[in-house]
């Protein structure tokens, strides 16, 4: 830490240092003029140590003490001595000493910041702070989050190289490798007429790389996908991306899971992991258990089949039951403890909410305390089929429960979503905990009933399940030719998720590693023979010269650090994220293009429309 303009950085200086003398350089987080003295407190990201200047003793140091501001960069030597009784501060680690000045140099002056930088709590506009994000940079939260981030792309590393794992740079001029997303293209100035895609994910790259017979592979890998932006997702975003050889499904999740454990110990050991080893739940369970494919387990309020219920208590036959069990739909329904005595207003919202999750409708019961029902069935199917529906859903005295009738998997979903909503509303969850789940045995693929194919739940090269090879095929005995009830609609995929306190954390598959059998998952997703060949052809080809089975899957960094230091916005753990619209407010991009440029590369731009309205 030693450099020629400091001995040592704002954090170091202790009781041990009494009398020695000592350079300092860092910025001025505050000053505070009492005349004769002047205090300064120096930061650094190390700390920050207080800095007095005294008139009497140094008065050319208390010259240019009296004019420096805030956020102005300065040397200052002197010498560490211990602060008067009665001084100390005990909240800074530096707080016992101070550094006597005798000489103070300018090495920058700041204009006065936007923003304040030495308030953590500061309630800023994040305009402003992603215009000066190098400002907001410097503030303590920020830099504890980058610092975090660090962290653990270091234990990424560490553990990774530890288990035998090499790290390979793959190229960001590619071809595209489908994720299902718009690609960012990139016209070649070379190739005029031709285009780079810029990568997704390294997917087919590190598949290749299992065919040379590296067996391990790693990289932090930067993905850019043309997409809306949400709270979860930027146009540019890092994953952990990594693939094994000779694994099956187990493998991958046996490295996963230890490596993530070993990486939250060292990045967050005061935070408890809820289960190791993580729990396991198919696609299935977790749809029907949770309304979620990533569903978070801090908390209970589980979701319930009602089907039954509503049959025994001869309530099979009200409106939307019966038109959901008829048509093979599901009822379902949860119970929030203690919500009872919401009201007609707060229900609606509910209601809005259920609609706005892809429910019909949404049916309530409260249960009053003295073995009461309210409700929008109860003068339906009466008070009786309304208590048993309610305690089949897990519903006590005192308790709010929810209903949704409607398609399978629908209608779960829109609950799941109330659960998810509900959980906050009553404080349902540990926010220390951190619940990481595995969801595997997803469908290989949904119906596309516009393009009529089979399109890829996932990744367009996971391999199927073995138990349900021999459904990749379509009744017309031409996979090209698909219709919305083949066989192929029930196969399950090698597929596995990690989720994390209910976010999509990552994902991956054991793969196809035959030519012949890829090939028949490509024409399933509806490419032909002509299409594979100029879409897949490097991969297809390579495939013929010797591949090892493998897997593999991909992290969001930017999500696990977010999840790891409670951030619900990735953009609060990347140095320069984009707003939702896409735009860097720092450097102004996108912006125009500079004459000349798209003529060398042979393009023209539509002229720029503004958005309507
Ligand atoms: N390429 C996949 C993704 O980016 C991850 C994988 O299957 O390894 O989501």
């Amino acid at each position: 830490m030693h450099t020629s303009y400091r001995s040592m950085t704002c954090a170091d200086a202790g009781p041990d240092h009494a009398g020695q003398p000592a350079n300092l350089a860092g910025w001025v987080d505050r000053r505070r003029d009492l005349g004769q003295l002047i205090f300064i407190d120096l930061r650094d990201r190390y700390g920050i140590t207080q800095v007095v200047v005294d008139a009497a003793e140094s008065p050319e140091a208390h010259a240019i003490a009296s004019s420096v501001r805030s956020e102005y960069v300065l040397r200052v030597s002197g010498a560490i001595e211990r602060r008067r009784e009665g001084t100390e501060n005990a909240r800074m680690p530096t707080g016992q000493v101070e550094l006597r000045a005798n000489r103070i140099e300018v090495l920058a002056e700041a204009r006065t910041p936007p923003f304040l930088v030495n308030e953590p709590e500061a309630d800023i506009d994040e305009a402003l702070r992603l215009k000066y994000r190098y400002l907001d940079l410097r503030r303590e939260p920020l830099q504890q989050r980058i610092l975090a981030r660090d962290h653990l792309v270091k234990a990424i590393r560490d553990e990774h190289h530890a288990g035998g794992f090499v790290e390979i740079e793959t190229p960001l001029l590619i071809k595209s490798t489908p994720e299902g997303a718009r690609d960012f293209i990139v016209p070649s100035r070379l190739q005029p007429g031709n285009v780079y895609a810029l990568p997704q994910s390294p997917q087919q790259l590190k598949q290749l790389l299992m065919v040379s017979g590296f067996d391990r592979y790693f990289q932090i890998a930067r993905c850019l996908r043309d997409e809306d932006l949400r709270g979860d997702r930027q146009p540019e975003f890092t994953q952990l991306d990594l693939e094994m050889s000779f694994v099956s499904e187990d493998d991958v999740m046996a490295w996963v899971e230890q490596m993530a454990i070993a990486v939250t110990r060292a990045v967050v050991p005061e935070r408890t992991i809820l289960a190791d080893p993580f729990p396991r739940f198919t696609y299935r369970e977790a749809i029907d258990r949770f309304g979620s494919d990533k569903p978070d387990v801090r908390y209970g309020m589980e979701l319930h089949d009602l089907a039954e219920a509503a049959a025994a208590a001869g309530a099979a036959g009200f409106g939307p039951f019966n038109e959901a069990l008829k048509t093979g739909g599901r009822v379902v329904g949860l119970a929030v403890p203690g919500l009872a005595g919401m009201s007609r207003a707060q229900l609606d919202e509910l209601a809005e909410q259920a609609r706005r999750a892809g429910a019909r409708g949404l049916i309530w019961l409260a249960l009053d305390t003295e073995a009461g029902v309210r409700g929008s069935i109860v003068k339906a199917v009466g008070e009786e089929a309304s208590r048993r529906l309610a305690a089949e859903a897990g519903g006590g005295p005192g308790d709010l429960v929810l209903i949704v009738a409607g398609a399978d998997i629908a209608a779960q979903e829109a609950l799941g979503v109330l659960r998810v909503r509900l959980a906050e509303r009553i404080s349902a969850c540990d926010r220390s905990l951190l619940s990481y789940v595995w969801i595997h045995h997803f469908p290989m693929y949904q119906w596309d009933a516009e393009h009529a194919r089979w399109d890829a739940t996932h990744n367009p090269f996971s391999a199927v399940h073995p138990d349900d090879e021999g459904l990749l095929t379509t009744h017309s005995g031409d996979p090209l030719v698909a219709a919305a009830d083949d066989p192929a609609g029930r196969a399950r995929a090698l597929q596995y998720d990690i989720a994390l306190n209910g976010w999509e954390l990552g994902g991956g598959s054991v793969r196809f590693h035959t030519r012949e059998l890829l090939s028949r998952s490509f024409a399933l997703q509806g490419h032909s023979a002509e299409q594979q060949e100029a879409k897949f052809s490097g991969l297809l080809e390579a495939f013929e010269y010797g591949a090892p089975p493998h897997g593999g899957i991909a992290l969001g960094v930017d999500r696990w650090v977010a999840l790891l230091t409670d951030q619900t916005n990735i953009r609060e753990v990347m140095a320069f994220p984009k707003t939702s619209s896409g735009s860097d407010l720092m450097l102004d991009a996108p912006s125009p293009v500079e004459p000349g440029q798209l003529e060398e590369l042979g393009l023209a731009l539509k002229p720029h429309r503004p958005p309507a309205g």
